[in-house]
């Protein structure tokens, strides 16, 4: 193997319901990644359940992705936090075995930072307010000096947390989203000129923040009031996402900022990138949509910021290693860029 085969990152993810690994080569540039989502038969994600999950199925993932690349790894990134704790502990136990065998440098990052900085490599944007929608996590997020500042978050569940609990109570099983999209969708062919009455769910803008528990709830006694449950998903979308589009929009307001990421495995859904793309539109700057397999968890972002660490010579020792399930999207100094 060349020089030029130097310099590749392997990423580990395993915050919450999928294990990926994926790489970036030694220019950083990221290739799809091999993923294994635990998807329960039936309730939601149980964190014991999806580290078993992992645990079984990290050497199939690793022997894909292998048999896939040909790149030479010279470090080893994985998820530190935040995220399940069960979860975190599988893929850092993964990444440090790999990491010693191989005697290449371990580098732990945040998954949060790590989805903003698969955003800007994808789709070129360079000082972006981010908006972060993702199962656990919802957050708008922006650069303000060494940090990227979380200016406004959920105040209760994240985004998709709610939209999968939804589903869960209307039988639908995990991954709840993509199937309330496509009942919306299904009812919207059939309503081409909706209206919103009747349909009224609460709207919870606080300042910068969001809550998507009191949406849930209303949209849970619409449908036992016998409301059709497609109606309710068009509206229960709606809702959920104007809100977290015009905290988005604050922000771009407040710092002045003119480009618009999106990130989080919510942000597959067509509506909502047809939202932010509109509102970027109206205020003259720019949308920015990854691809949704960069949207969605997955290793090749952890490879892309551990890539970014390696470059600034950032590694993380073993002892330092440990899993941080509460890590902050402001905890972690940029030192790259
Ligand atoms: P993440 O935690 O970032 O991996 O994202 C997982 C979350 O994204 C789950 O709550 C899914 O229900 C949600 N999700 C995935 N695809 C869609 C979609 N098309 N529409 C809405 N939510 C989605
Ligand atoms: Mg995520």
């Amino acid at each position: 193997m060349g020089n030029d085969m130097l310099g590749a990152v392997l990423g580990i993810e395993s915050t919450a319901h999928t294990f990926s690994m994926g790489m970036v080569n030694s220019e950083g540039v990221p290739t799809p990644s091999v993923s294994s989502m635990l998807q329960p038969k039936e309730g939601g994600i149980h964190p014991r359940e999806a580290a078993d999950h992992h645990a079984d199925i990290c050497e199939n993932v690793l022997q894909e992705l292998l048999s896939k690349e040909e790149l030479k790894i010279s470090a080893v990134a994985f998820s530190q936090g935040p995220g399940l704790a069960p979860c975190l502990r599988v893929g850092a136990s993964v990444a440090r075995s790999i990491a010693t065998t191989l005697d290449v440098p371990l580098i732990g990052v945040n998954h949060c930072v790590a989805h903003i900085e698969i955003g800007r490599e994808q789709c070129n944007c360079d000082d972006p307010v981010l908006l972060y929608v993702s199962g656990g996590n919802t957050q708008v997020i922006s650069r303000v000096g060494d940090r990227y500042r979380v200016l406004g978050e959920t105040l209760d569940v994240g985004i998709g947390n709610m939209l999968d609990k939804f589903a869960r109570i209307n039988g639908m099983a995990f991954p709840g989203g993509p199937k309330i999209e496509k009942l919306a969708a299904e009812w919207l062919e059939k309503n081409p000129n909706p209206s919103m009455e009747g349909l009224e769910l609460p709207y919870a803008v606080h300042g910068m923040d969001l809550q998507y528990s009191g949406l849930y709830t209303a949209a849970k006694h619409m449908v036992e009031k016998g409301t059709e449950l497609g109606a309710v998903c068009w509206s229960l979308q709606e809702h959920a996402f104007a809100a977290s589009v015009e905290v988005a929009e604050r922000a771009l307001a407040h710092t002045g900022k003119t480009e618009i990421l999106l990130g989080g495995g919510v942000a597959c859904n067509t509506r909502l990138r047809e939202m932010v793309t509109q509102m970027a539109e109206d205020r003259e700057g720019s949308a920015h949509v990854p691809d949704r397999m960069f949207c969605v968890d997955n290793g090749a972002m952890i490879a892309r910021l551990g890539w970014l660490h390696l470059k600034e010579n950032e590694q993380t020792a073993l002892e330092d290693s440990a899993v941080n399930p509460q890590l902050r999207t402001d905890q972690t100094v940029i030192t790259w860029a």
